[in-house]
């Protein structure tokens, strides 16, 4: 006998990682097994029609702020983090597809024989169909960042909430590595957040969920099963309302 489904709260999602995230603790920029624990979280929300829209960092190959420090253009250098994305973009597309899921990268940066230009008309087709969409190369223009990218696709494709998914569980008073009193919030409203200074995402990803009503919720990535206790409401992490 099958147990009855638990209703989804939210159907369709932008999902934000890191390029960090795909590092693990290992070396390499890129950790197979970290891409085997993604796939496997994704494919269990694909089988529950969870409609996935996934932003993907580049920050474990290149950061533009970094590489200008070093003397490169800035324009130069974030061109070059935005190609970063793109190769974690492919790595993902790769594994998810080895996982079986159907899944397409659209990138903001035209590179027609590698993935799919970004095209929001069809990526709200493709989620609607349960395909996977990766986008890469962030907003496709310097001086911005992956996390405006996650907010702007979020709303551009309709998701319901955005998910970032960090290496800890929430958003803290302090850093709780540093400090013990440091306390883990439970809901935090936009406004708060931009005036504390509080590390969710940087604010012009924030204004653009606060005006355009788009929840963000904080999570730990490396906590197995997180996000489908999200999708059915289950409490995870700090929300930002
Ligand atoms: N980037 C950019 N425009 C964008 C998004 C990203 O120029 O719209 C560049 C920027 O140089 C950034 C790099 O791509 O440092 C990698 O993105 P990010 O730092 O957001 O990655 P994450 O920290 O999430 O791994």
């Amino acid at each position: 006998m099958h147990s009855a489904k638990p209703a989804l709260v939210y159907r369709r999602i932008l999902l934000k990682l890191s390029g960090e995230a795909l590092m693990g603790d290992g070396e390499n920029s890129i950790s197979p097994a970290i891409l085997q624990f993604i796939s496997t979280q994704i494919k269990e929300l694909v089988e529950m029609e969870v409609q996935i829209g996934l932003v993907i960092g580049g920050g474990n190959i290149f950061r533009g702020v970094d590489l200008a420090a070093t003397g490169i253009d800035r324009v130069t250098a974030d061109q070059m983090g935005m190609l970063a994305t793109l190769m974690n973009a492919l790595a993902l597309r790769d594994n998810m597809h080895q996982h079986g899921i159907d899944v397409c990268v659209m990138s903001a940066l035209n590179i027609p024989q590698v993935c799919a230009a970004y095209n929001a008309d069809q990526a709200r087709e493709y989620l609607s169909k349960n395909r996977v969409v990766v986008f890469a190369a962030g907003t496709g223009n310097p001086f911005f960042t992956t996390d405006t990218a996650a907010s702007l696709r979020g709303i551009e494709i309709g998701a319901q909430i955005i998910l970032k998914g960090t290496k800890v569980d929430g958003v803290y008073s302090a850093d709780p590595k540093k400090d013990s009193q440091a306390v883990r919030y439970e809901k935090l409203g936009f406004d708060e957040v931009i005036n504390k200074k509080l590390a969710v995402m940087d604010v012009t990803a924030m204004i653009m969920c606060r005006d355009f009503k788009v929840p963000i919720r904080v999570f730990n990535m490396n906590k197995e099963g997180a996000v489908k206790r999200i999708v059915v409401g289950e409490p995870e992490g700090t929300i930002v309302i």
